[in-house]
Order: C-alpha cells, then structure tokens, then sequence
C-alpha cells in the first residue's frame, strides 16, 4: 500500500482547520499545496529530495511561517509540529494522517477558545469554554462516534450551541452550551452518540 502523508494547518483567514494528504511519493517527487476550502489560504510544501521546506499560513499568529525539515522526518513516522515564533504553538503538523487529524482538532478548539476571548462572541463565555474543553476530553478518551460506526466528526461552535457533524454520513448532534445545566448535563456524558443518517 501506498504510503500517504498529510498536512494541517489553522486557516487564518476563516479560522477552520485546514487538512490535506498526498502519497508520500507524490511528495518526495514535486512540490505541493495545500488550499483551505476558502480559497483564502494555502500551505506550500517544496522538495529537493533531501529537505522539504514548507511555506505556512498561521492561524495563531495571522502571519506566514517557513520552516525547513528533513525528507525522513516528514516521509516516516508519526511526523513533525510546527511552532509559531509569535506564540510559541504548534500551527502546523505534517505526517501520518491519523496523528495529523488528531493534533488539528486539539488545535482548532484551542483557537476557538482563543478566539471567544473577544467578549460577545458568545452569550456566555464561561459555559462555551467549559462545554468545549469537556468535548475535548471526551474526545481525548475516544468517546464520541456516529452510530454510523465513524470515528470523524467536525466541530462547529454557534452562539448557543456546538454541532457535532459525522464526517462520513452527516448525521447531526447538536449540545446545548448557554447555561449550567447543559454543561452539567455534558460533565456526566461518558460518551456522545451523534446518529447517523440511516
Ligand atoms: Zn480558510
Ligand atoms: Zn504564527
Ligand atoms: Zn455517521
């Protein structure tokens, strides 16, 4: 089997975690890129075959880094993280898709807790951050799934609520995030079900 590789990074212009893959030989042979489905950002990956040098959009920071890494390290292995020099996080990863995925969804619900510093962003901060951060240790210990049978799953945080979307059927789970008794309601949820589209 053909060896894939992926590349994510936090979309700075609409803040949605950006994913791609390519075949690792795809990669050791000409340079690539990455786009957010946007159209406003893209990752650019070039090789000489020895190191790849990657040009990335920064979702933390706003800005653009670069950053040189050795072919074996991004080719091989779990993969590398990227730290932005403005805030000192990880902004990118690149490397097995499994780890890719995993670390870009910690990340984008850091930047979104970030983001909900602006106040009025939510009706109630207080019970997001809560609500997100007890999504992210659910989602730690592996406990949300679609009766589908899928692990993948996107996150959208709307005023009042998070939606849990299955990524391979849409099936929908919409959590309550505005008042005590919704994060009560979470806090004793060993696991989320979202059901699936039959
Ligand atoms: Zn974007
Ligand atoms: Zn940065
Ligand atoms: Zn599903």
């Amino acid at each position: 089997m053909e060896e894939v590789r992926s590349f994510g990074y936090l979309c700075p212009q609409c803040g949605k975690a950006v994913l791609g893959s390519r075949s690792a030989f795809a990669l050791s042979a000409a340079a690539a890129r990455i786009e957010c489905e946007c159209g406003r950002s893209e990752l650019d990956v070039e090789t000489d075959g020895v190191k790849f040098h990657l040009r990335v959009p920064c979702g933390l920071c706003g800005g653009e880094h670069e950053a040189v890494c050795r072919a074996d390290e991004l080719l091989r292995g779990r993969g590398v993280g990227l730290a932005c020099p403005e805030t000192k996080q990880l902004c990118c990863y690149a490397g097995a898709p499994e780890e890719v995925r995993r670390h870009m969804e910690e990340l984008a619900l850091r930047a979104r807790k970030e983001k909900a510093d602006d106040p009025g962003a939510f009706t109630d901060n207080v019970i997001m951050y809560e609500v997100l951060s007890e999504l992210k240790e659910i989602a730690a210990r592996g406990g949300i799934s679609c009766t589908c049978g899928s692990r993948e799953y996107r996150i959208q945080v709307r005023r009042m609520c998070v939606d849990l979307t299955c990524a391979h059927c849409g099936g929908k789970l919409r959590l309550d995030a505005a008042t005590d008794e919704d994060l009560d309601r979470l806090c004793c949820q060993m696991r989320l079900t979202i059901r699936g589209k039959a």
